[in-house]
Formats: C-alpha cells, structure tokens, sequence
C-alpha cells in the first residue's frame, strides 16, 4: 500500500493543518456527516454565490484520511460552478469505486489524486468519501 512521498506529504499536511478547517460566515449550506465504521464527524460549510462555490469550510475530528480528504476536496472544488463541481465529485467517486476515469478526467482532481491508492483500502474507502458523498448531496439540491 505505498502512497506516493509527494501524495502523502499533501495528505499529512491537510490532516493536520487545515486552511479550511475553521467556521464560514453565512454558509448557503452547512451540512453534518458521520462514518460510523471510523468514527469521523465532519460538518461541511459551503457558501454558493451566482451559480458558483464562492467560500467552503469544515469543522469537525476523525482519522487523517477523512480530515485531508475533506480539506484537499474544498481546496479542488473552490471557485467551480456547480456544474464543475459535479462533475469533479463524480470523477472522485469513481476512482474510488475503481471505474475507468479518463486522463483529462483525472487531472481535474489535482491534489486529490492522492487518495487513488485508497481504492485498494476497503476499511478507508468511506473514510475518503464522507466529504465527497456529503458535498454531491449538497449540490445535488442546489438548482
Ligand atoms: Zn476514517
């Protein structure tokens, strides 16, 4: 189960030192999520403005996968249209679920290719996409 040095670097420092990690003033949706096989708990805050995720947070505990899946998820879907975001969430979750993605597909997520390797972690699967999960029921209501 080796995790790139570069990948997991990025993941560390998102698991413990967060830029998203703290409140959001006005928040369009705070919405709270919980994976009980793992024990995370995280409230994700996402303020929508003209179509487009203007502002995101989370506040929240649990294990560095779910914390820097969370954090790493804001930083890739700050400033998309729901439209974008969508679609990111979806390229997301089917890396994870091990369906083909296509290269352009995969580059969309950026940093977040760093949890590819989780695809062969079943016990971390919904650790990684407590957040992703949470914010495709997020923008699945907006509209
Ligand atoms: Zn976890």
């Amino acid at each position: 189960m080796e995790i790139d040095d570069i990948y997991n670097e990025i993941v560390m420092e998102h698991s413990m030192n967060s830029p998203y990690k703290k409140d959001l003033k006005n928040p369009t949706c705070s919405t709270h999520a919980h994976n009980p096989s793992c024990g995370d708990d995280i409230t994700l805050n996402i303020k929508f403005e003209d179509g487009k995720i203007v502002d995101a947070s989370f506040t929240g505990s649990g294990c560095a996968i779910s914390q820097s899946s969370t954090s790493i998820m804001i930083e890739t879907l700050l400033g998309k249209t729901i439209d974008e975001a969508k679609h990111i969430v979806d390229v997301f979750v089917s890396m994870i679920d091990r369906k083909p993605i296509s290269k352009e597909d995969k580059a969309l997520l950026k940093n977040a290719r760093a949890f590819e390797s989780v695809k062969n972690m079943p016990a971390r699967v919904k650790c990684a996409l407590l957040a992703w999960k949470t914010a495709q029921n997020i923008l699945d209501e907006q509209k």
